[in-house]
């Protein structure tokens, strides 16, 4: 399994100075947006204090625009909509539902706040030790099944995100509607969708991971 970071970047004791573009895979990089999402006007995330044991897969719930510009329409109404009004960007990284491309035909992965950030993705004690990864979109059964793009930019996010050294070695990937099984969080039972979690079980079992349950 190849990793996108250095073994120097992927101890934890030191800070990773995120460059504008990583290359996941010959064909997919991450672009660092973090920069232009919105942000609450005083209230700021914490910063880790607690390494990364489980990447939580979610939806954003409704496919809004395309391109760079989604990831930053979600941030604002994390921020200026939700209840709690978040202090920026719900997740870690966003794959967009259309493809994004670069000048070079690669496709684009965003990510909207640095790994060391606990953004209010999962909820409770999840966000202290979960990486939010967000498929754009509805993939509930009242939506689409994932895009294309999203099933080529999921398997090489996902590829990537294992080789992050401090994750739980049983489960290490998990999604929205089961976060109560592995925290404090109480779950949303319609994130991140039935399409999502079809094919995040396919994937899991493609590479003989297991696949975490739920209640749901
Ligand atoms: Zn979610």
């Amino acid at each position: 399994m190849t990793s996108p970071y250095t073994p120097e970047e992927l101890d934890d004791t030191q800070p990773v100075i995120e460059p504008f573009e990583r290359e996941l895979s010959f064909d997919v990089v991450l672009w660092d947006v973090s920069h232009l999402m919105v942000r609450h006007a005083t209230k700021r995330y914490a910063k880790r204090t607690q390494p990364i044991e489980r990447i939580y897969v979610h939806h954003s719930g409704a496919f809004g625009v395309d391109g760079v510009a989604g990831a930053i329409n979600s941030s604002r109404y994390d921020v200026m909509q939700t209840k709690d009004k978040f202090p920026g960007a719900a997740y870690h990284w966003w794959i967009p539902y259309k493809d994004l491309l670069d000048s070079k035909g690669r496709r684009v992965i965003l990510r909207m706040n640095p790994n060391d950030v606990v953004c209010w993705s999962t909820g409770g004690s999840a966000n202290r030790h979960g990486f939010g990864l967000c498929f754009q979109g509805n993939h509930g059964k009242d939506g689409e099944p994932l895009s294309s793009n999203q099933v080529v930019c999921g398997d090489v996010a996902l590829r990537a995100l294992l080789s992050i050294p401090t994750l739980d070695r049983k489960n290490p990937i998990a999604w929205h509607s089961i976060a109560q099984n592995f925290s404090t969080a109480e779950g949303k039972s319609t994130c991140p969708g039935h399409y999502t979690e079809e094919w995040l079980k396919r994937w899991l079992r493609s590479e003989d991971l297991p696949i975490p349950t739920g209640n749901t």
